[in-house]
């Protein structure tokens, strides 16, 4: 259903995962006298702590999507895992967007490569893989070493092993369970880079400057603003990631996740929602991603996306609890360091627990504090 645009402060809007991005969302929101529900199964949900309402119920449940519909003028989501089934219907009560038909190609890895190749976006080599028959043709069509990634439901290197032999593929699809998978070819990469940006229903598009992205384990680590890539590959990644918005007919906040290989870009992902690697933004932009994500969903004017300082974004994961927890006084110590912590009551390894920012005028000295930080911490 459509909403009368622009939805204004002190309606309801509503987020699908109470995660930290739904938590970052909530806030948000809420500064801008917007009242949220979140819809989260967890009762320890980091976005539930902060928001007016939150409703307690599966993503399926369909008692909740209609409380959540009738409430909310407009309703967004935090992941890109939120049945398509349920956007649906909760469009038949308010403003969705991303819509499902966006969020359906991003949640499969199988469909977002096929979508991405149809519509002429390089990505790595890939084969798609439904049974272990293709794995034969598949390593033969993205050579070894290779990559396995179920193709649901995988986050942040899960779901994923490298394969170095049709014996190796085989073992691994097995121990996914034999789901669909994607092959994809192992690439070397020079860099890797993201550009997070907001379309509006126009299909004007707001772009963050592009960042620069270090993962550990599968994990993003590092991001560094502005990415120390050439103008012109900067340039080319904006056109790319706009392109993609344009081609999915996208609505709202969304990020395009590049491989840099032989000085080209390859399109790795694309989230349909905030992303880790636009966390700099909080702190560094005129306007933040959550910001941005607000405004798209309600229909407003999208905000300036302007690089006030140069920025490092550091991820603080669970494993920093492991030996008596992180030593915030030696982070909370430097006057242009920021530090957001997502309310979540378990360390787990691995688990995003927070992140930081330091802002510094000098990017080396930006990244070489970061990394101190990182170390100390
Ligand atoms: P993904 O969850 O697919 O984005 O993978 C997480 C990280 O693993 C990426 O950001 C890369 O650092 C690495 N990775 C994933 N796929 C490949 C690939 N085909 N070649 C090289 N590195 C990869």
């Amino acid at each position: 259903m459509s909403s009368k645009l622009p939805i204004l402060p002190e309606a309801t809007l509503g987020i699908l995962g109470g995660g930290q991005l739904g938590r970052m969302f909530t806030i948000a929101a809420r500064t801008m006298g917007y009242k949220v529900m979140v819809l989260d199964p967890d009762f320890a949900s980091p976005a539930g702590q902060m928001a007016d309402v939150h409703l307690q119920a599966d993503y399926t449940d369909h008692g909740a999507l209609k409380q959540l519909g009738a409430a909310c003028a407009a309703v967004t989501t935090e992941f890109e895992n939120v049945p398509a089934a349920s956007l649906i219907e909760l469009a038949n009560h308010c403003r969705v967007s991303p819509g499902a038909a966006a969020v359906a190609i991003a949640q499969d890895r199988s469909h977002e490569k096929s979508w991405l190749a149809q519509n002429g976006f390089a990505t790595a080599p890939f084969a798609l893989v439904y049974s272990e028959r293709d794995l034969d043709q598949g390593i033969a069509d993205t050579g070894t070493p290779a990559l396995l990634k179920v193709a649901r439901f995988g986050y942040d290197g899960k779901g994923q092993a490298r394969v170095n032999s049709i014996e190796d593929a085989r073992a691994a699809f097995r121990e996914f369970g034999g789901q669909p998978c994607v092959l994809e070819g192992f690439v070397k990469l020079e860099r890797e880079v993201s550009v997070v940006l907001a379309r509006d229903d126009a299909g004007e598009c707001a772009l963050f400057p592009v960042a620069e992205n270090r993962h550990e384990n599968g994990i993003l680590d590092v991001s560094i603003v502005p990415a120390r890539v050439p103008d012109t590959l900067a340039a080319q990644a904006c056109d790319m990631a706009r392109d993609v918005a344009g081609k999915l007919g996208y609505v709202g906040v969304m990020a395009v996740e590049f491989f840099v290989a032989d000085g080209r870009l390859l399109v790795n992902e694309i989230a349909p929602r905030p992303h880790n690697s636009g966390h700099y933004t909080l702190d560094a932009c005129v306007t933040d991603q959550f910001e941005q994500q607000v405004r798209a969903l309600c229909g407003l004017p999208l905000g300036d996306t302007r690089l006030l300082s140069p920025v490092v974004m550091v991820n603080i994961l669970g494993d920093r609890w492991q030996n008596g927890g992180p030593h915030w006084n030696a982070l909370l110590a430097h006057p242009a360091i920021k530090l957001h912590l997502y309310g979540k009551e378990t360390a787990r390894p691995g688990r995003k627990m927070g992140h930081f920012n330091v802002l510094d005028a000098d990017l080396p000295a930006a990244l070489a504090l970061a990394e101190h930080i990182r170390e100390v911490l």
